[in-house]
């Protein structure tokens, strides 16, 4: 595996890109904006394709470079169910895995710092966010943050990892780089209590002025959504009512980008051929999933992924690509289900 952690300097943030040295796909961890040209040029001398990008939290101290990394390498991007930004690609449960080649991530919901932050386990690693710090941790006094909230998170979701597990937090503030759950365990000022009230005692008392940025961050950091109106995209997106009527239409094929977890989780449209976004390059290529011809015999193929994301990125690759008739579901699986859409198991 190829690991990377990348700093900014203004905001003391971490970044982490991991790569897959066998499927050459990579992976970020809460990109910084003032960044993005570093990553891009970072991931092209590694030879590495973007395929995710992930913010372990909203931030309000820097601007996230997950809207922008989408737009420029078109990668998806994730946080967690209980975040408010107005849209990613994919929204995380506690538990969920992440793939990622052979190297699966698993998102552990982590609230306190805010009620939208995850950790990212992955393998002998734990990337904290700013749930757990190097000798601290994230403050808990502003974004829906709460300290016994926090407490719970760190004790009895991070604390009981395999003491060897090694932390890579999302900020630090002295230089340092790296720890271990043991020496967070043994070591960290603000772990050495006895209840959640003891340690809810030292986070109100913290007394921390705002962040410079709140102010700018947050607002920016809530609107990520695909920024760029297309309107190709607009006049090929569909409602649910035009999606249902389509069901019933011969010569219509669905086509579900998400991956296979999230296709478990919550089911399918009945009838969908299985296309996952990350690997949406093959399947346009001839031989690809959408030349069979199953797929070019339909007339008209509906994109659709969990939230309306992915399916508008891959309908402009398709476009770009010569196919017509492609049409995708706006809002995603999620709408389709809050309309009462029929669904099936996977
Ligand atoms: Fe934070």
């Amino acid at each position: 595996m190829i690991f990377r952690q990348l700093f900014d300097g203004p905001s003391c943030t971490y970044t982490y890109i991991l790569g897959n040295e066998g499927t050459g796909e990579a992976l970020i961890i809460d990109p910084v904006l003032e960044k993005l040209e570093r990553y891009i040029q970072l991931l092209d001398e590694l030879g590495l394709k973007l395929v995710k990008a992930l913010d372990t939290h909203l931030h309000a101290d820097h601007i996230t470079a997950l809207g922008a990394l989408r737009d420029r390498l078109g990668c998806i991007t994730v946080m967690g169910r209980e975040s408010a930004v107005d849209m990613v690609s994919m929204r995380l449960d506690d538990g969920d895995t992440i793939e990622f080649g052979d190297i699966p991530l698993r998102a552990i919901h982590t609230p306190g710092h805010t009620d939208c932050s995850y950790c990212y386990l992955m393998a002998d690693r734990v990337f904290t966010g700013d749930t757990l710090l190097i000798r601290g941790t994230g403050r808990t006094d502003f974004q829906n943050g709460d300290a016994i909230t926090g407490y719970h998170s760190i004790f009895e979701k991070l604390l009981t990892l395999p003491g060897g597990t090694l932390v890579y937090p999302g900020h630090d503030y002295k230089g340092d780089t790296l720890s271990t759950i043991a020496e967070e365990k043994a070591h960290n000022p603000r772990l050495q209590v006895s209840s959640a009230d003891e340690y809810a005692a030292i986070m109100d008392n913290l007394h921390l002025p705002d962040p410079k940025m709140m102010d700018v961050a947050v607002a920016a950091n809530l609107t990520i959504g695909a920024s760029v109106s297309d309107p190709m995209v607009e006049e090929n997106t569909l409602s649910v009512a035009e999606a249902r009527l389509c069901l019933e239409k011969d010569g219509v094929l669905f086509i579900d980008l998400r991956e296979a977890d999230e296709q478990r989780k919550a089911g399918v449209i009945p009838g969908s051929l299985h296309a996952p976004y990350a690997g949406l390059s093959g399947h346009i290529q001839p031989g690809g999933i959408l030349r069979t011809p199953a797929a070019r015999s339909a007339k008209t193929m509906i994109l659709y992924c969990a939230h309306g994301e992915r399916s508008a990125l891959a309908l402009r690759a398709l476009n770009d690509a010569g196919m017509e008739n492609v049409r995708h579901l706006g809002g995603g699986f999620n709408a389709w289900m809050r309309d009462g859409g029929p669904a099936a198991g996977r």
